[in-house]
């Protein structure tokens, strides 16, 4: 038997099913279980059905029946099942979890946290059900722009994981770690402060804590509002308020809690900030004052004509195209990057001819999509409706060479800000005259900061500008923060501008360094990334340097790692420690030069061989980096060593294979998946006469774009 008397119920009561709702049915049970486990979920569902009729709509059956519509794919079915289900049992928490599902698949995110968070209090701890929840809410809510939710929700999906769902689970918490669009302040996650030692209101305090350990976040946040009633101007519980808010998703509230503290008693004028800044960003700091994002269609008469038109047009840079088929049909026939002016084959020597003006910023990336059966040959990319759009729209269709259609969609908004992050979310390297020895690396980002962001008024700011409000003692705070915001995103790109350079610029007293003796002894590095830009890191000892590299690493703070990663590298004890391998890693990832890439790259790789860990892993991923980043000498050494010392490893061939064939370096003309043996050819023909000879395989200098431009010997649709 699968299930005996002494199984918990699956009803969800927490009970054995000798003493709850399924004591009469325990043979029957196991049963229907059997089916679903042996794949019978038709038969399982008939016998569920039947034993309905016959006893009744209980809670274990109905919880059987709703788990079997889900597996079915029976939309309709699942629906009336748990309207039914919550209609007869509203307390049980089984019920609650689908009913939340439900409100989640209907778009209702808001009812789908509360649903969750009142399935959670009644019942003895969280079941996988409620765990796989978190994992889906948490998406929904980060889709909405409700990062502190998200996070909230996906740190509990990852803590609660077992060991058997850890090979499956989706990546959650990693891939929020990893976007550049989110601030720090979300990525260092949002927790409540110890309560003060003498504190009248500690024990109460100290039991929400407890509440918020078993993700009763619902219920804390009822008790710490009736604490702030009593105890209206405690710091720990208007921000507990806040913070608790933040993981529901209720904005709003936590918004107006945010903006409470600056005004209370005796608070610290860099929590007032950080409050501040929590506010502004919960409110849509990137989209505040937004242009429209316009999603546009050009279609076009004569495919091959737009083609070669565009590749003689100075300002477009061709890019390679994957050629796996796309979510939404088959993939574009070739893919141009647009600058705002004329790219340089090469980079011009740099000299007083290269001021921040003439450099090119990326406008948009067009794909090009040949004749569908349904629709016409066409050009998709996205514009900015900013004071350049018509001239921008102008000069396209220009470039195509008439358009017989255009289609406009607004898809969204977008801020100076984040108009900023989206000009300079790509690799230096793909804009020619962008690379690195033609500008230099301070004067073009103030350029930009000066032109784009610092002379436009905010209505954060009620209509001034940062330098306005920076002098004006009811908006200071406001933009004190904005800049603090700011200068975490400026770090996201890599940007040596510093909150004090900011600070200056608009006539603000830069704020003082803090001492090691500060950071030591809390976690301050843990918990408030806002002040690491006045860390100095010069000073710090090797193992809070090293701590203090993992943390801005994780928190994905680009500009603080790398400064952490070339201290650490400078000093001799550090070189071969373990967490060099993590510095170099680093340097490679943010380097545009390609004999710098591959010294990091290969110094990463020999540290992990050092400590018997194969690199294999990393190197196929920065194969795949170098390859983007079109340096030649990185890529045939990396895929050379890949062949030469970890053929061998489990998953590496298949791996390689694959990428080669994406890429267009290998045909795949045969199968979608090759045999093992075909597999095994291929890779070891790469690594003899393909890097030998360059002639079975592409190579950043050889005939970059020509699978991009439809010389493949690859199906693609459209094609002759
Ligand atoms: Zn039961």
């Amino acid at each position: 038997m699968i299930v005996d008397a002494y199984s918990v119920c699956p009803c969800g009561s927490g009970k054995k099913m000798k003493f709850c709702c399924s004591a009469d049915l325990i043979p029957e049970i196991d049963k229907i279980i059997r089916a679903m486990v042996g794949d019978q979920r038709k038969s399982a569902l008939d016998q569920i059905d039947r034993l309905i009729a016959q006893k009744g709509p209980r809670a274990a059956l109905l919880t059987c029946k709703i788990e079997l519509h889900k597996l079915l794919h029976e939309g309709d079915a699942f629906r009336a099942a748990v309207l039914l289900f919550h209609e007869k049992y509203p307390d049980n928490p089984n019920s609650l979890v689908f009913l939340a599902e439900l409100h989640a698949i209907d778009g209702d995110v808001a009812s789908g946290v509360d649903l969750l968070q009142r399935a959670i209090e009644i019942s003895d701890g969280i079941t996988s059900e409620m765990r796989s929840l978190f994992g889906i809410l948490g998406q929904m809510l980060f889709a909405e722009g409700h990062f502190a939710a998200a996070r909230a929700h996906f740190v509990l999906f990852e803590g609660l994981a077992s060991e058997q769902t850890r090979e499956t689970d989706p990546d959650l918490l990693r891939r929020f770690q990893n976007s550049r669009q989110i601030s720090p302040l979300f990525k260092k996650g949002l927790v409540l402060r110890p309560p003060r030692p003498n504190a009248e209101w500690r024990d109460d305090y100290l039991g929400v804590i407890e509440l918020c350990r078993k993700a009763h976040w619902a219920q804390a946040l009822e008790r710490l509002v009736a604490l702030a009633q009593r105890f209206a101007d405690q710091f720990e519980i208007m921000h507990g308020i806040a913070t608790i808010c933040g993981w529901l998703g209720n904005d709003e509230l936590s918004i107006a809690a945010w903006r409470r503290l600056p005004a209370l008693p005796g608070i610290d004028h860099d929590d007032a900030i950080d409050a501040e800044a929590m506010a502004q960003l919960l409110e849509g700091f990137v989209d505040a004052d937004a242009f429209e994002v316009i999603e546009l269609s050009l279609e076009i008469d004569d495919l091959n004509n737009a083609l070669e038109r565009l590749k003689s047009q100075p300002r477009l840079r061709s890019v390679p195209v994957s050629e796996q088929e796309g979510d939404e049909g088959p993939p574009p026939r070739a893919v141009f990057l647009v600058a705002d002016r004329v790219v340089a084959d090469r980079a011009p020597p740099s000299g007083p001819q290269d001021t921040p003006n003439s450099i090119p910023i990326l406008m948009t990336v067009i794909s090009l999509f040949g004749k569908e059966t349904d629709r016409p040959a066409r050009v998709d990319f996205q514009l900015i409706r900013d004071a350049n759009y018509s001239e921008q729209l102008a000069f396209l269709k220009e470039a195509l060479g008439g358009v017989t259609n255009q289609v406009e969609s607004p898809i969204g908004k977008i801020g100076f800000v984040g108009n900023l992050l989206r000009q300079h979310c790509f690799p230096v390297g793909e804009l020619g005259a962008m690379s690195k020895d033609s500008i230099d690396h301070r004067e073009f980002p103030w350029h930009q900061i000066r032109s784009q962001v610092l002379p436009h008024a905010s209505s954060l700011l009620h209509g001034s500008t940062l330098a306005q409000a920076s002098q004006d003692s009811a908006l200071r705070l406001r933009a004190e923060a904005y800049l603090l915001n700011l200068s975490l995103f400026i770090d996201n790109l890599s940007w040596e501008i510093s909150l004090n350079d900011l600070r200056r610029e608009v006539g603000l007293e830069p704020l003082p360094v803090i001492p090691e003796e500060a950071v030591r002894g809390n976690d301050i590095l843990l918990h408030d990334c806002a002040r690491v830009p006045r860390f100095d890191l010069e000073q710090f000892s090797d193992s809070l340097l090293e701590q203090m590299l993992i943390t801005a690493s994780y928190q994905s703070m680009s500009a603080t790692s790398v400064r952490c990663a070339k201290i650490i590298l400078a000093r001799p004890a550090m070189s071969d420690h373990s967490v060099a391998i993590l510095a170099h890693q680093i340097l490679s990832s943010r380097c545009d030069d390609d004999a710098e890439f591959k010294m990091h790259v290969f110094r990463a790789a020999d540290g992990m061989a050092k400590k018997d860990h194969s690199p294999a892993q990393m190197l196929l991923e920065v194969l795949f980096e170098s390859w983007q980043k079109q340096f030649r000498t990185s890529f045939s050494a990396i895929l050379e060593r890949l062949q030469r010392q970890h053929s061998r490893e489990p998953g590496v061939k298949e791996t390689l294979y694959q990428f080669l064939v994406e890429i267009g370096a290998l045909q795949q003309n045969i199968a979608a998946t090759p045999p093992a043996a075909q597999v095994a050819d291929a890779a070891a023909g790469i690594g003899t006469a393909g890097v030998a000879t360059g002639a079975a395989i592409w190579t950043p200098d050889s005939a970059a774009s020509e699978s991009a431009t439809g010389k493949s010997k690859l199906w693609l649709p459209g094609m002759d």
